[in-house]
């Protein structure tokens, strides 16, 4: 029997994207799978259910009837615990999960011997680049975050000459270059901003100046494992803040995107340095939803504090729904791919894709006969 794979429409409250797309669910199809998609799955994101079923899909009426007895169930948030009981047992779950978020989602997880797949822990390896759903999501996230300082800057961002006299460009600072900094400041730049970055990761210096963008030197270089940035200690923390309350004094926008693996976000800028910036400057902050950069962000709201405009928005990537959802059901698919064999899911758990990323952590006899979901033919 081929495998079945089912997907429900999200749940939680903003959320837009699918993990599921008419051009993904075609490739399933074509690989031998059988999909079922709840109706009305990919209105948000602008993809019809007529376009589902010309992709081969089974259009069923609701999540119950998508999820029933599927071998492979695919999303991009994670499912509450009400919704992982609906699924069979040894079932295979792939999207960005985050099971230790939530002790009771992973107890559901635990307790029907899924077995899960959180994309966010798969490794940052070349190879797995097609399948990396926070590059592909951060992308959209920082493209927006920019199109929304822009939207709220009360300035041009280009430089304009006009009979009414010269405007200057605007001023932006992006903090951070990881995948959505470097996107935001690429969008900064295409709109005509003068734009700077600065990251703790010294080769951010030249992939800043790839864009077009300057390195903004703060002195402080913290390289962690992994490619990724470790915490600054005290010191460190300290030397960075007072170079950048001089520098925020010349700067119109500044777009934050730092973030250190597994914890809050690192706390950048202070409410002393918003204090001192011009008024009519602007702040958002893509990091809200780990807390913030800036201390004065409010996840989800946008404030003013002395004349300085502070954005803290929520779901950037889902914003961007249709082209998020795309790059996301791509990802999706890379990795389905690694665990669909003639039309039959089988894991090798040699693979580090699958070794590493499955949660809690691979089955003790780690041969794809032996696996727990060796579901056949
Ligand atoms: P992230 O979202 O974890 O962090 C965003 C940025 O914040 C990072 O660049 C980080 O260095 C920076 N940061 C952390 N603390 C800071 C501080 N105090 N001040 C200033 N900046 C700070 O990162 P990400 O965008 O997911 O990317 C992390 C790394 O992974 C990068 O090196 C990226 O190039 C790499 N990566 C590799 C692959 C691949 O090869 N498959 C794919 C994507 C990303």
């Amino acid at each position: 029997m081929a495998v079945i794979i089912g997907v429900a429409r999200e749940t939680a409250a903003g959320e837009r994207r699918v993990a599921l797309t008419p051009e993904t669910c075609k490739k399933f199809v074509a690989a031998g799978a059988s999909v079922r998609v709840e109706r009305g799955l990919g209105r948000g994101a602008h993809f019809p259910d007529p376009a589902y079923a010309a992709a081969g899909a089974q259009l069923v009426a609701d999540a119950d009837a998508a999820l029933a007895g599927a071998d492979l169930v695919l999303c991009v948030q994670p499912p509450p615990a009400a919704a992982i009981e609906r699924l069979q047992h040894g079932a295979v779950l792939v999207g960005t999960l985050q099971p230790q978020a939530d002790p009771a989602r992973a107890a559901a997880l635990q307790a029907l011997a899924i077995v899960a797949f959180p994309l966010e822990r798969l490794p940052r390896t070349t190879r797995a680049q097609a399948m990396d759903v926070l590059s592909s999501q951060a992308g959209m996230a920082g493209y927006k975050a920019m199109l929304i300082a822009a939207q709220l800057a009360p300035r041009f961002f280009p430089m304009l000459t006009t009979a009414a006299g010269t405007i200057r460009p605007s001023k932006v600072l992006v903090v951070g270059a990881g995948v959505a900094g470097l996107q935001a400041i690429a969008t900064a730049k295409r709109l005509g901003a003068q734009v700077e970055g600065f990251d703790v990761r010294p080769e951010t210096r030249e992939q800043i100046q790839s864009l077009g963008g300057k390195f903004l030197d703060l002195g402080v270089s913290a390289a962690g494992e992994g490619g990724y940035a470790r915490a600054l200690t005290d010191e460190e923390r300290a030397e960075q803040q007072r170079r950048l309350g001089e520098h925020l004094k010349t700067i119109d926008v500044v777009v934050c995107t730092a973030a250190v693996p597994g914890r809050p976000a690192p706390k950048i800028v202070s409410a002393a340095m918003v204090e001192g910036m011009q008024p009519g400057s602007v702040i958002v902050d893509l990091a809200a939803e780990t807390g913030g950069n800036c201390e004065l962000t409010r996840p989800g709201e946008t404030i003013e504090r002395a004349g300085v405009v502070i954005a803290g928005p929520l779901d950037l990537a889902s914003s961007g729904a249709l082209h998020a959802s795309e790059m996301y059901a791509r990802n999706v698919f890379n990795f389905a791919s690694l665990l669909l064999k003639d039309g039959a899911l089988a894991f090798d758990w040699d693979d580090e894709l699958l070794a590493k990323t499955v949660w809690p952590q691979p089955p003790a006899a780690a041969t794809p006969a032996a696996a727990p979901l060796a579901s056949a033919t």
